[in-house]
């Protein structure tokens, strides 16, 4: 599943369609855009002024709002200047003013895409929801961020996962920044210091950061498209590994929130 520095690296790749005016969008499975006829008449004919992120969101900046994209767990992104795309599970097709044509496949069909005016996108799910990014977001005031997480009696692993507090963060990365901060992933957030959770907020500073230079994570569950194949596997210490790299004991292995998560009960507390 994309996490924050795999769709960092997609909005990236989708740089170059800054400039082009959507022609047209044929849209072959209603449930990945919501309100299909909205969408259509508020997209097309506008032309694409940036591309921009916030947490695991793709937002397509136009003239009069944002398309916004979630990719989910395989939603990927196809771009071709003149060739048609041959693909199977080919649900969305945007056609540019100058014949380059994107297509969004998604094998599992979770991904969504919605159309949102600027006055409206952070007054309005799923934005007013999200938390702080921790890359785009310079300043955080990290009281703030411990007072939301003291209140919470559940996992600080699910906290993360959830978006609510810090966004961006999913499976992979989640493990990667406990382990970091030396935090078992089934403490309750209420247990957590002031010093933990800024251990948690910098280390997925650095982590993310890094792994946005690797161009992200491909593992089994997410490879990318754009031909773009990320390198952070490399960098991983504990998710899908057996031995913790500093104390050399077996990684534990338990689900929580339905996600397989690993550990280490020796070297985080
Ligand atoms: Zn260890």
């Amino acid at each position: 599943m994309p996490e924050l520095p795999e769709v960092e690296t997609v909005r990236k790749a989708l740089l170059s369609l800054v400039g082009k005016e959507i022609e047209s969008i044929d849209i072959y499975y209603d449930k990945i855009v919501e309100d299909k006829e909205g969408f259509q008449k508020n997209v097309i004919g506008k032309t694409i002024l940036d591309m921009k992120r916030y947490g695991k969101y793709l937002l397509f900046e136009l003239e009069n709002g944002y398309i916004v994209s979630h990719l989910r767990m395989e939603g990927k992104y196809f771009y071709s200047e003149n060739k048609p795309i041959l693909l199977p599970h080919i649900h969305v097709v945007f056609r540019f003013h100058d014949s380059s044509v994107l297509c969004y496949q998604d094998v599992r069909k979770f991904g969504r895409m919605m159309f949102k005016k600027k006055e409206e996108l952070y007054q309005t799910k799923p934005f007013i929801d999200l938390g702080i990014d921790p890359i785009l977001c310079k300043e955080i005031e990290i009281w703030r961020i411990y007072d939301k997480i003291r209140k919470k009696h559940i996992p600080i692993k699910t906290i993360l996962l959830d978006q609510s507090i810090l966004c961006g963060l999913g499976n992979i990365y989640a493990d990667e920044v406990l382990y970091a901060s030396h935090i078992l992933p089934t403490r309750e957030g209420s247990s957590l210091k002031l010093e933990e959770v800024e251990a948690i907020l910098n280390q997925s500073r650095i982590i993310l950061s890094k792994a946005i230079e690797y161009k992200g994570t491909t593992i089994r569950s997410y490879t990318s498209s754009l031909n773009v194949k990320g390198e952070y596997q490399q960098f991983l210490m504990v998710h899908t590994k057996n031995i913790c790299p500093f104390c050399m004991k077996t990684l534990e292995k338990k689900k929580i929130s339905g996600r397989t998560t690993y550990f280490c009960k020796e070297c985080q507390k």
